[in-house]
């Protein structure tokens, strides 16, 4: 039997668990667990009946951060990213990331080209200063390796990836 409690409901005090048991057979179960009353999620893995893995970090950790003035599309890119970071789908996290990238920056007024150029142009405009433009460079090589490239990604560079994204989106729309 797993059984768990959503926090936030914990912390206001309100009785909210969720009990799970499989009887038999080998199975794992692999998602996102909402919270129907404050929408809060929590990743989880179960293997056989066993709480297997549960992510410290809470989804919408990062894109609660983001600031009003980005705009809603892009603001979803980002929590689709996170929500596919918990899910450890890595790949789809940073070509999440990287597609925010590429909105945004048209969404900036500079004309939908290779990402490269329009970083560059970025620069260029003062649209992202000189450490931004770096932070932005490295989201686009791990975006590449998402989106390309046969190449393995950590989770450590993954959750990253979403930090540096949201500083970047909070710089273009400041
Ligand atoms: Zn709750």
């Amino acid at each position: 039997m797993v059984e768990l409690d959503c926090p936030k409901c914990l912390e206001r005090k309100l009785s909210n668990r969720l009990k799970l048991e499989i009887y038999e057979g080998n199975y794992e179960i692999r998602g996102v667990i909402r919270c129907l009353i404050d929408q809060h999620e929590r990743p989880i893995v179960i293997n056989k009946n066993y709480l297997h893995q549960l992510d410290e970090s809470l989804p919408g950790e990062q894109s609660s951060r983001l600031l009003p003035s980005v705009p809603d599309d892009i603001k979803d890119d980002i929590r689709e990213a996170e929500r596919a970071n918990y899910a450890q789908c890595y790949k789809a996290c940073v070509a999440m990331c990287r597609r925010a990238l590429q909105l945004s920056l048209i969404e900036k007024g500079i004309a939908d080209k290779n990402l490269s150029a329009m970083l560059q142009e970025a620069k260029e405009r003062n649209l992202l200063n000189q450490d931004t433009f770096v932070f932005a460079t490295t989201l686009k090589i791990y975006g590449d390796k998402g989106v390309h490239k046969n190449e393995k990604l950590e989770p450590e560079k993954v959750k990253l990836a979403i930090y540096v994204a949201v500083q970047m989106l909070n710089e273009l729309f400041k």
